[in-house]
């Protein structure tokens, strides 16, 4: 393969939420505009702000299970109630044409991808502590005291999984955080230290914090 017919990579984002995922892609994809966003389809309720086919296509459980049922996802899952999905189609040209591409899914639409794609790259990132993520969901007011309960169980639950991810990523100070993200995607030398068997004894804590 020459270089101008370069498959792109394909990366795989998970987080519980309320552990900045969006805000640290987000951030990541500024300073790398050369990688490209999935977006998915779900059945949850746009959120204040978010545009169709820009965060996500919002559609109702009847398109959903249409796309699902045609075999259109690459993977799908039910996360706090809806159901999201990854097209399949886009992400297949976006890497034939040599563009990276990020998903930001849930730990099971995770291992699912990793099952069809074994050569994508699978990035967990935590919070410091539990009760970091629990300020975190309360400080950004957009979840009710009972979905925050649901979440920080969801988040249990996740963080279970971790060590099926290539790296781990902490998000205690954000900077930091986006520069660990940032030497994934360049698989600079500094990546090795992220990797999931050298962050056991950071994340290990915080996993015997949650039993
Ligand atoms: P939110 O509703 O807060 O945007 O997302 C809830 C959860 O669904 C997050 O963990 C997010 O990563 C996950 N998610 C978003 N899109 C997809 C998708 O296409 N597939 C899967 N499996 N999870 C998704």
């Amino acid at each position: 393969m020459t270089e101008n017919n370069k498959k792109g990579r394909l990366f795989i984002v998970t987080a519980p939420s309320g552990a900045g995922k969006t805000s640290l892609v987000k951030a990541l994809v500024e300073l790398c505009p050369e990688i490209k966003i999935s977006i998915s389809h779900t059945t949850r309720q746009p959120r204040e702000g978010e545009r169709e086919g820009i965060e996500y296509y919002f559609v109702n459980n009847e398109a959903f299970d249409y796309l699902k049922n045609k075999d259109e996802f690459l993977e799908s899952a039910e996360c706090h109630g809806a159901q999201y999905g990854t097209a399949m189609a886009p992400v297949k040209s976006t890497l034939k044409m040599g563009t990276d591409i990020i998903l930001e899914i849930d730990y099971q639409g995770a291992l699912n991808v990793k099952k069809i794609f074994s050569e994508a790259v699978s990035i967990f990132i935590i919070p410091p502590s539990m009760a970091v993520l629990k300020e975190r969901l309360e400080g950004r007011g957009q979840n009710s005291k009972a979905d925050i309960k649901v979440r920080l169980a969801a988040a249990k639950e996740e963080i279970s999984h971790l060590e099926k991810f290539d790296y781990v990523i902490i998000n205690n100070k954000f900077e930091k955080a986006l520069s660990d993200l940032k030497s994934v995607f360049k698989d600079s030398p500094e990546s090795k230290n992220l990797e999931t068997k050298k962050q056991k004894r950071i994340f290990q804590s915080l996993i015997d914090s949650i039993k």
